[in-house]
């Protein structure tokens, strides 16, 4: 569902060029669970902006969906790939306002907004709310429900959970495995919560500086992992 293969991506920062991505290769099937993990400004989320093309690669192929990322329609592919971040819906308006957005970007209207809020466990009644009213796990379940507005087959997940308190944070993990259950969504999964990305993995990535250190199925790359960088890194950061 997604490939790349030697992808390499550069900001220029205050003059300087800085090189973010230097040759990430990997492959997601469909319907499996990514979890990328490491440390912070190592790259995870500039891997995900590529997938949706918040960002373009310097150099490399990214294949999703089998059709590479440049002869995408950028709207056709925010309809395949989704995203959520940790702050949820940040538009102002009412909590239908924003769950009605891909649609009205369309220039179409939403069928049935109850049915989204119902499956992301949202109450009906919250619909006619101001969305900055709603509390951090309200918010971020409104925020994957409007995601599934547009039927992805690809959700891309930066830190979803982390400003969360651990039951909301329980709750959002649930429903996103759900989501992947229900619909085999293809999820890219950035986290910092090293539990999580072994509790909810098929594979698991650790990116460091740019580079893919290990890629391995999720009990593999917890259990007895190769690279001796991983190791260091599980260790410290547990
Ligand atoms: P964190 O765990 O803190 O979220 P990350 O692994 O997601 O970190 P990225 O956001 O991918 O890291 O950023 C990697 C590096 O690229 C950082 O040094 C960041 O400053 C730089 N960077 C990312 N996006 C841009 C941009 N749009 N313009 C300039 N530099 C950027
Ligand atoms: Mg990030």
């Amino acid at each position: 569902e997604i490939e790349l293969k030697n992808i390499h991506k550069s900001f220029i920062n205050q003059g300087k060029q800085q090189s973010v991505l230097k040759g990430i290769s990997g492959e997601v099937e469909k319907g499996e669970i990514l979890t990328i993990i490491g440390p912070s400004g190592s790259g995870k989320s500039t891997i995900l902006s590529l997938c949706n093309l918040l960002q373009t690669p310097d150099e490399g192929e990214l294949y999703v969906g089998g059709k590479e990322i440049r002869d995408w329609d950028v709207r056709n592919l925010r309809r395949y790939v989704g995203i959520a971040f940790q702050s949820g819906p940040m538009m102002k308006g009412t909590v239908l306002e924003n769950l009605s957005l891909p649609m009205q970007l369309q220039g179409r209207t939403l069928e049935s907004p109850q049915t989204y809020m119902n499956y992301v466990g949202l109450s009906e009644e919250l619909l006619s709310r101001e969305a900055k009213e709603l509390s951090g796990g309200q918010r971020q379940r409104l925020s994957l429900a409007r995601t599934l507005v547009n039927q992805p087959s690809v959700l891309l997940l930066d830190e979803v959970t982390s400003a969360l308190d651990s039951k909301a944070a329980q709750e959002v993990e649930e429903l996103i495995l759900s989501i992947n259950k229900d619909h085999k969504t293809t999820i890219l999964w950035v986290t910092h919560d090293l539990a999580q990305a072994e509790r909810v993995g098929d594979q698991t990535w650790l990116i460091m500086d740019g580079q893919l250190v290990e890629a391995a199925p999720t009990n593999h790359f917890f259990f007895e992992p190769n690279d001796q960088r991983t190791k260091e890194f599980l260790h410290s950061s547990r």
